[in-house]
């Protein structure tokens, strides 16, 4: 399908889509991906708040997307919503749309366009590791691949899931008498820790924040068993959370709320765990190195895979991959898109 060298060469792929003050836009097909102010037609990668914000007209993303964000901003966040099936073409405008999945959370998609033979993947977030809790990322064959660089710098290398899991199971077994806390951000972080922790085996109530109780209810509806849990409320029954883990947003560990428990242990489930002195700065006892985004082994892996004749870079450490791409003899520049932080990580 993709263009030759030569073909690619006489169109400019900034025609189909380019990166705007808010967000990326397609000249061509009128739309925006993750647009960061309020537009006319969005199309969203997946849920979190930094992509998927309210107030557009019009807004196309897969169900899940669809949903969640209706459960963050209520049924009225876009005037309308069109479901995007996944694998399948859609024309706006003349340019052909298509949703494929990017492995990041429930939800969440990589948007293909392409016209006259030219096609853009707009990837959003995404990782290659298996996660129990979303549809694995799926390469898809293109011109151009636009890839987020949160984690891009070779100090980045994600370990095993299941032994960062394995570490917080052995800490509950040293310290009965103390309580576990683990931060994780509420769309995704929390439900693939809590469905790690079934499959190793854990089958104790697992307690929540209620921040987190919308979106774990929506997971188990879609099909995600995430086992017994209940919310962590010293009102609602006899526990007094000994021996517990606990699972809530990283702000609720900060505020009177987390000082309930008894002699907690703090945890953290996130890539920047990675980074030990940033662990300690926020007074975490045991680090979860576990991340939704790729390491720099995935980033390069991904783009080696798909083999691009150009890569666009966003979101973080932009140099250091579009330098990686140069060694590779792969074209490569950043986008300068602004507004996108880590919500999943
Ligand atoms: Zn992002
Ligand atoms: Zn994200």
């Amino acid at each position: 399908m993709s263009l030759s060298r030569s073909q690619f060469a006489m169109m400019r792929p900034e025609a189909l889509l380019c990166s705007t003050p808010a967000g990326l836009y397609s000249p061509a097909g009128d739309f925006y991906i993750d647009p960061v102010r309020p537009v006319d037609r969005a199309l969203i990668t997946h849920g979190h708040s930094d992509h998927a914000r309210s107030g557009h007209a019009k807004v196309m993303a897969t169900r899940q997307t669809l949903d969640i964000m209706a459960l963050r901003y209520g049924a009225g966040f876009a005037g309308q919503t069109q479901a995007a099936e996944l694998g399948q073409t859609t024309e706006i405008n003349g340019v052909s749309v298509s949703f494929h999945p990017a492995g990041h959370v429930l939800g969440s998609a990589q948007i293909a366009v392409e016209k006259e033979g030219m096609r853009i993947v707009a990837s959003g977030d995404y990782k290659r590791r298996p996660d129990p809790t979303c549809l694995g990322f799926e390469p898809v064959a293109c011109d151009v691949f636009i890839t987020e660089a949160t984690f891009a710098l070779p100090v980045f290398r994600h370990p095993d899931s299941r032994d960062e899991i394995a570490k917080l199971l052995k800490s509950v077994e040293q310290f009965p008498e103390r309580s576990h806390l683990v931060g994780a951000y509420a769309l995704g972080k929390a439900q693939r820790v809590i469905r790690m922790l079934r499959d190793a085996g854990y089958d104790q109530t697992i307690y929540i924040h209620g921040a987190l109780a919308k979106l774990c209810d929506y997971y188990q509806s879609q099909g995600i068993d995430l086992g017994k849990l209940a919310p962590a409320t010293v009102e609602n029954g006899s526990s007094d959370f000994r021996g517990a883990i606990i699972v809530g947003p990283p702000s609720a560990f900060l505020d009177r709320w987390a000082r309930r428990f008894p002699d907690p242990v703090s945890c953290f489930a996130s890539g920047w765990m990675r980074i030990r002195q940033r662990a300690r700065q926020q007074g975490v006892e045991l680090p979860i190195i576990l991340s939704d985004h790729c390491d720099w082994d995935e980033l390069t892996q991904t783009i080696g895979d798909l083999g691009p004749k150009q890569v666009w870079v966003t979101h973080g450490r932009e140099e250091a991959l579009v330098r990686w791409c140069d060694l590779n003899h792969i074209a490569a520049r950043p986008l300068h898109l602004v507004g996108y932080e880590d919500e999943g990580d």
